[in-house]
This record gives structure tokens, sequence and C-alpha cells, in this order.
């Protein structure tokens, strides 16, 4: 098992808007290797979850940690280099940039590294940006997007578009991904190789966790899954445990 100090940790974490206490001193861990769902009701606190993970919301109280690092304080940028990157509910891809260019946003760090000498024209600073668009192709085809590389990013459909936001968060060499309601508005063909780049992704070591409504999506696919509602923690363990757990029956069947 991959050690404690390699996690991403939420520790009594809590988040208001305004009146509204999205989460309550809310505590999970995000480990590498693994597919984690985050479940709960709908205004239950799980996109602020992702949120705050991430950075696009400063906490209230309680921190975020990477590894042995914490995260608190740092932008969306500073946590992408730290190895946490993300999807949206809507696919947020640039459309009028090629399908390509979208996933090479991604790399920006890598891209930056290579950028400098390009301007000095040198060989090697060649060769090191035409090596960052071979790996974006290689991403590509490892979401079943190879064939659109070129193309115009708003000539794609939905679920293509979602490929290929999985591809750029990849591009940035995360350690774990977090992604929100990925399984929606795609076809059950594209549900279906969701769930096979998710396993890849789990191969390969890196920690995701999966916001999802489509609740047999996440039993079939997660190693843990924790349920929160009202902000707060519910339970965490692995599917069949927390599928069985009373309060996450009551909070689904409103028994
Ligand atoms: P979920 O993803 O589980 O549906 P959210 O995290 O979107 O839940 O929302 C949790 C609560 O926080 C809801 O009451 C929602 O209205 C509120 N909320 C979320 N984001 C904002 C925001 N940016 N401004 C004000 N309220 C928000």
């Amino acid at each position: 098992a991959p050690a404690v100090t390699e996690y991403l940790h939420a520790e009594g974490v809590s988040k208001q808007f305004g009146a509204v206490k999205a989460l309550s001193e809310l505590s999970l861990e995000l480990r590498p290797g693994e597919i984690h769902g985050l479940i709960g009701p709908n205004g239950s606190g799980k996109t602020t979850v992702l949120n705050v993970l991430t950075g696009y919301y400063p906490i209230d109280a309680g921190r975020i940690r990477v590894g042995g690092t914490d995260v608190s304080a740092l932008s969306v940028q500073r946590r992408v280099q730290a190895g946490v990157a993300r999807t949206f509910q809507k696919p947020r891809i640039l459309p009028t940039l090629s399908v390509l260019d979208n996933v090479l946003l991604g790399a920006w760090r890598d891209a930056a590294a290579a950028m400098l000498p390009t301007m000095f024209a040198t060989p090697s600073a060649r060769r090191r940006e035409s090596s960052l668009s071979i790996r974006a192709r290689e991403l590509l085809a490892g979401v079943g997007m190879a064939h659109a590389a070129d193309e115009r990013a708003d000539a794609l459909e939905h679920g293509e578009q979602r490929f290929v936001e999985i591809a750029r968060a990849l591009a940035s060499r995360p350690r774990f991904v977090l992604l929100d309601e990925p399984a929606g508005g795609l076809s059950n063909n594209e549900i279906e190789s969701l769930g096979e780049v998710l396993q890849a992704m789990k191969a390969a070591g890196i920690g995701v966790m999966l916001v999802e409504h489509h609740t047999d999506f996440v039993f079939r696919l997660c190693d843990r899954v924790t349920a929160i509602d009202f902000g707060r923690f519910i339970t965490c363990g692995t599917p069949q445990a927390v599928r069985c757990h009373p309060e996450v029956i009551r909070v689904y069947l409103g028994a």
C-alpha cells in the first residue's frame, strides 16, 4: 500500500457560502492508485469538495495536504504543480484551438521549460517541443481520441470533449485526478470507455476521485467510496459496505 505521506488529504475542512454551510469539518483522503467515489445527494457538497481540494475556493477552516505538504493556501496552478488535476462537470475546452493544443495546455509546465530555449531556436528545443506533441498524441490515443488530434475542439461532441479534457488533465503528470460527473451526458459505450480509462489511470498509480450521480458506475468501479450529506462525512469504505450503510440508505431512499 502507498505510504500515508503520499495521500491527498482534506482534514476538518469547513466551507461556508453566506449562510450556507457547504462543508462542515469534512475529512477524507485519496490514495495513489485507487478509484475513490464521492457520493451524496444534490447539494450535499460534492463539487465544493473538488473545488477546495483543487484550490478554486479557499477554505474557512481545516487544511488540505498533498503528502506532507500543506497546500491549503496555494493557487490552482501551484496545486497542479503539486500533482492535483481535475475535470469539470461541463468540459472546459478552448473551442477554437485544436484538440492537440487543448491537451498541450495541460502540459504548460513542461511547455514553459521547452519554450524558453525555443526562442533561440536550438535543435534541442525543437526536439523537446516535438516530444511534448508526441506525448500529447499518446495521451489522446490513451483516451481513444487520437483520430481527432488536429480537429478544432468545438467540432467534437460533448462526450469526446470529456475525453479530451481527461487527456489534458493527464498532460500535467498528476498524482491525483478529480473528476466531476464524468459520466454525465455520455452514451453507454462512452461510459464503458470511461471506465477503462479510469482503470488505466489507477494502474498507472494515479489516485482518481470520482464525483458521480451514476451510482451503479461508482459502485462497480471504485475501490473505496466516501458518502457525504449536508457537507458532513457519513462513511467511507468498500462499495459493498457503503451501499449497505444505514445512513446512506436513509439519505438515498429518504426512509
Ligand atoms: P453537490 O455537488 O453535492 O450537488 P455543491 O457542492 O454544488 O453540492 O453545493 C453544496 C452547497 O453549497 C449547496 O447548498 C450550494 O447551493 C452551495 N454552493 C456551492 N457553490 C456555491 C457558490 N459558489 N456560491 C454559493 N453557494 C454555493
